[in-house]
């Protein structure tokens, strides 16, 4: 919560140092398994009736790997540049009502913008095999991967037997 009237007392410059807990955002994204509390390093200034909060956002989580399905764990940093005023006539900062803007929505979308949606444990994740579901990032196995379903085998080897030489 960012109160107009703080940061005025405070001389128009004011310092948001601070945590937001926002668990709705692991619970709206499949792949985020655990998120930390959401570190905010932002400052808020106010020019013509305009207040800036920038900073950066930092929190740590816990992404299931859409390959191998794994948990890992991943630090995540993100800008952040959000205006705000509570007068009208200013085309790029979003109008609130009172003296005060809540900045968690504003904080949940730019964290929602910068979490990875296809995650990989690590660039060369080997995933799981096709035929047994081993994690082979872990295990190996001598499934024949290359092996095609038995159903379509039958259809490709009944359609082939009619192809011409
Ligand atoms: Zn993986
Ligand atoms: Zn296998």
């Amino acid at each position: 919560m960012l109160d107009f009237r703080v940061l005025a007392a405070a001389g128009d410059v004011l310092a948001l140092r601070g945590e937001v807990d926002i668990p709705r955002i692991a619970d709206e994204n499949a792949q985020v398994e655990q998120l930390s509390p959401i570190e905010t390093r932002l400052v808020a200034t106010k020019e013509h009736e305009v207040c800036r909060v920038e900073g950066e956002l930092r929190t740590s989580l816990r992404y299931q790997c859409s390959r191998c399905l794994d948990s890992y764990e991943s630090l995540l940093e993100t800008p952040f540049d959000e205006s705000f005023t509570n007068a009208p006539g200013h085309e790029d900062a979003h109008v609130v009502e009172g003296n005060a803007v809540e900045l968690d929505p504003y904080i949940e979308e730019t964290v929602n913008l910068a979490l990875e949606y296809r995650p990989l444990c690590r660039e060369s994740c080997q995933g799981l095999c096709p035929v047994c579901g081993c994690n082979l990032n872990h295990e190996t196995c001598n499934c024949d991967r290359q092996a095609r379903d038995p159903r379509w085998a039958a259809l490709e080897d009944l359609l082939s037997d009619d192809k011409p030489e």
